[in-house]
């Protein structure tokens, strides 16, 4: 199951947003949708770039604040 992963919703690349991964998952960019709404292109964020202090309020409340363990069952996708 795949877990969400961390975005940028372009131009923005100050505030970091949680998104499901493209099919593509080599993608580095891509169309799609954030967990708190903002629908357009989305660029990966990368580990080393991750900074939990930059995440959108609204997309830890959509999500949660921890990531879904192995087994969740988050419903038909
Ligand atoms: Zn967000």
């Amino acid at each position: 199951m795949d877990a969400v992963v961390r975005v940028w919703a372009l131009p923005d690349v100050d505030t970091q947003h949680d998104a499901i991964p493209p099919a593509d998952d080599t993608a580095k960019e891509w169309e799609g949708s954030t967990a708190c709404g903002i629908v357009g292109m989305l660029r990966w964020v990368h580990g080393e770039t991750v900074d939990r202090a930059k995440t959108c309020a609204a997309c830890v409340g959509a999500v949660g604040t921890a990531p879904p363990l192995e087994g969740d069952d988050l419903g038909p996708v």
